[in-house]
């Protein structure tokens, strides 16, 4: 068995995946991969596999030498074949595959290279485990459904580019080596060797650059912008994304969000054929917290959250007549036909109530024109109708409510709400329901370190009729400050920013950041300001999250071609590794003796 070759015979003709009933006849050179071997009545079947699809391979082990050249065989080989285009008798014609109707009856067969039995088969679907597939990660993308998100990624990345560039957006990069200013996760540092003692930062987003560039006068500016971020790893992050990012000049928000949709819209024509309608529904912060108990709701989940206060005022039940003595709030939602639900979904909802910090959880039944449940016999008729009347209850429905303070009732009747909606995912929603949250709050309090946080990044606008409230009650002050939501996905961040110095100082302060540290971390932004800043805006849409609802996968690290564990890890090429000594030692860096003796 030959071992393989150093060059190739011949120049190819043909993509394996693009032969067809047209080409019938046709002498074509192809290469590829073996998929798969049969071998029937005598002649021998190979299925030669490229990035564009699979082809047929008829061979005759009585013609030439391909018997001794294709006996040895083994999955994964990359071979060279010359032959002609054959239609396939009748009822061996398969519809079902673009290549089905024709087969390449061979004449000649090269391999280049030869293959080690693969850890898993390259099939649609595999058994083996993640932690494999990531290992051999280049087995994995042959495979086509994992090869089909990488193309549709591309796909998407230039369809951003062209409509960007249609509209009037520069493509700039900005640096990968930055000053350190942490603007919210860890910065992943670089040390530098010419400047012993010195570090780099590698960028978690090129949010300060793409305001200089609005100083700088470009007016609208696009990246597709890799941004690290050394986080401690939640479910589904990656160290490194992709986004979109966007900045342009003398907007308002209303122009960033006009903007956005049509570009969604261009996306997911490109990548989906559908058309999304525009403008997407805005919710303020405030409001869909209340609504949904948390600000990424899935809008596909229905079951809004409703003040039923008013309804249940009166109602003789000491759990909802002393919360509302305390000013307190009774809300609740509807799940539809939820009236069937055991006892033991309900206690387990409960229990996952309580987890969350409710002192309980509240149900009704309507079944047959009746209110049924625990607390049915402490219903008046007029309370019945009113609840009816505020959620909708229809029969066959469950009400469930919870009694205590307003927002946090909200947000744990928010997870139930999850809960309930994930349960029901087999009926799944194809639908991308978008939604606007803005109006968020500028600050949030961070009780470990007593202080405040920005909620997003130090550089969004405070609303205009807010800014009193930067000396009184921080907590108050609401900001340009949006997210775009797409099925409880957060697909896109951005802000209006500050563009005065004054004011921009002024945040930083209350953010707990001295004078002298502002203009150590950020006196290039604060002096670019001064120099003719214009109004400005932008966003950046999370590319990886996209193509994953694109392609209608879970993971982001779907849509990834190597993408690091969630433990961040690559297990390709085992990063992050040891280094030598020596590189160290270039470095000035010494490691902790800790350190040394877990290696
Ligand atoms: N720089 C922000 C982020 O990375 C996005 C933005 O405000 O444009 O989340």
């Amino acid at each position: 068995m030959n071992e393989g070759t150093y060059i190739i015979p011949f120049s190819r003709t043909h993509r394996c995946g693009a032969v067809s009933e047209a080409d019938v006849g046709k002498r074509v050179r192809l290469m590829g991969w073996v998929a798969r071997i049969r071998n029937l009545g005598g002649l021998r079947f190979i299925d030669l596999r490229d990035r564009f699809g699979t082809v047929q391979l008829l061979v005759d082990p009585e013609v030439g030498d391909l018997e001794e050249i294709t006996k040895g065989l083994r999955m994964e080989d990359v071979i060279a074949v010359e032959g002609v285009v054959e239609r396939r008798p009748d009822d061996m014609v398969r519809r079902d595959k673009p290549t089905g109707a024709v087969e390449v009856a061979t004449k000649r067969v090269v391999v280049l290279n030869r293959s080690e039995v693969p850890p898993f088969t390259i099939t649609e679907t595999v058994k083996a485990n993640e932690d494999l597939r990531l290992r051999y990660r280049y087995l994995d993308l042959r495979r086509r459904p994992v090869k089909e998100k990488l193309e549709l990624r591309h796909k998407v990345i230039l369809a951003v580019r062209n409509f960007l560039d249609a509209k009037g957006f520069v493509e700039i990069e900005t640096p990968m080596l930055v000053r350190a200013t942490p603007e919210g996760a860890r910065d992943y540092l670089v040390p530098s060797r010419v400047h012993p003692g010195r570090f780099y930062a590698l960028p978690q987003s090129p949010q300060l650059y793409k305001q200089i560039l609005m100083v700088a006068g470009f007016d609208r500016y696009f990246q597709l912008a890799r941004c690290l971020r050394d986080e401690d790893l939640r479910a589904d992050r990656q160290p490194e994304h992709t986004q979109i990012d966007i900045e342009m000049s003398f907007v308002s928000e209303d122009d960033v969000f006009r903007l956005t949709e049509s570009l969604m819209q261009e996306i997911f024509r490109v990548g989906r054929a559908v058309v999304l309608e525009t403008p997407f529904p805005v919710m303020s912060y405030e409001e869909v917290i209340l609504k949904y108990g948390t600000d990424k709701p899935d809008l596909r989940l229905g079951m809004e959250i409703f003040s039923l206060s008013e309804a249940f005022e009166g109602m003789e039940f000491d759990v909802i007549q002393e919360a509302l003595a305390r000013n307190e709030a009774v809300r609740g939602f509807v799940v539809p036909r939820g009236a069937q639900f055991s006892r033991k979904q309900l206690e387990s909802l409960e229990e996952l109530a309580r987890a969350e910090g409710a002192k309980g959880l509240l149900h009704l039944k309507f079944q047959d024109g009746k209110m049924k449940g625990p607390i049915a016999k402490y219903l008046r008729e007029s309370i019945s109708r009113k609840l009816i009347e505020v959620t909708g209850l229809g029969e066959g429905d469950l009400l469930i409510a919870i009694a205590g303070p307003e927002v946090e009732s909200s947000q744990v009747l928010g997870k139930l709400r999850f809960e309930v909606g994930r349960k029901e995912s087999e009926k799944r929603d194809e639908s991308f329901r978008f939604l606007w949250v803005n109006d968020f709050p500028l600050f949030e309090w961070d009780e470990d370190n007593k202080s405040y946080v920005p909620s997003h990044h130090l550089f969004s606008m405070p609303k205009e009729e807010d800014i009193p409230f930067l000396e009184t009650d921080p907590l108050k002050v609401r900001a340009n400050l949006y997210d775009l939501v797409c099925n409880g996905v957060e697909l896109a961040s951005g802000s209006i920013r500050i563009h005065v110095r004054k004011l921009q100082e002024r945040i930083l302060e209350i953010a707990g950041i001295s004078r002298d540290e502002a203009a150590r971390r950020f006196g290039f932004l604060l002096e670019a300001l001064e120099y003719g800043a214009p109004p400005h805006g932008g966003i950046a849409p999370g590319l990886d999250r996209i193509v994953m609802i694109l392609a209608g996968c879970d993971s982001i690290r779907d849509v990834i071609a190597f993408p690091k564990t969630q433990r961040a890890v690559s297990l390709m090429d085992d990063a992050p590794s040891p280094v030598d000594p020596g590189q160290l030692k270039e470095l000035h860096i010494q490691l902790s003796e800790d350190v040394g003796r877990k290696e």
